[in-house]
């Protein structure tokens, strides 16, 4: 019987998920470098120049050239969220690295969310594909 290959591909072990991302910091910096890898743009003008301040726990990005305010998350899928990063990374994590779909009621039980955010979180990886 032959090996199939896709199968035994490397995946991202939990320990070595943890380190990368089991911090809100880790994170965001993963998140930022997604979005911006060649740096901040502004979604509406594209200017590259910026300021930042923090209201409450967001960091606000204003655009200098059109004052635009973006956070790192406003316009992304996870923009109304209110679970930290940390909890989406594992949850994309979990999902992802399932050869068979996860259930959202398993998704909540290893997550510790409400069945509705798992079941969301799981809609919306059905979305993307
Ligand atoms: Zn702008």
């Amino acid at each position: 019987m032959s090996m199939n290959l896709i199968q035994f591909q490397p995946g991202l072990s939990m320990p070595e998920f943890l380190r990368k991302y089991g911090t809100e910091s880790r994170c965001r910096r993963a998140l930022y470098r997604a979005r911006w890898p060649m740096g901040f743009r502004c979604p509406a003008c594209g200017d590259r120049r910026r300021s930042s301040f923090r209201r409450g726990a967001q960091t606000i990005y204003q655009c200098r050239a059109c004052q635009h305010q973006s956070t790192l998350i406003s316009g992304t899928l996870l923009q109304d969220t209110k679970l930290p990063l940390t909890t989406w990374f594992m949850a994309i994590h979990l999902l992802t690295s399932t050869k068979t779909n996860m259930a959202a009621l398993e998704l909540k039980r290893h997550l510790g969310i409400s069945y509705r955010a798992a079941w969301r979180s799981n809609m919306t990886r059905s979305c993307k594909r």
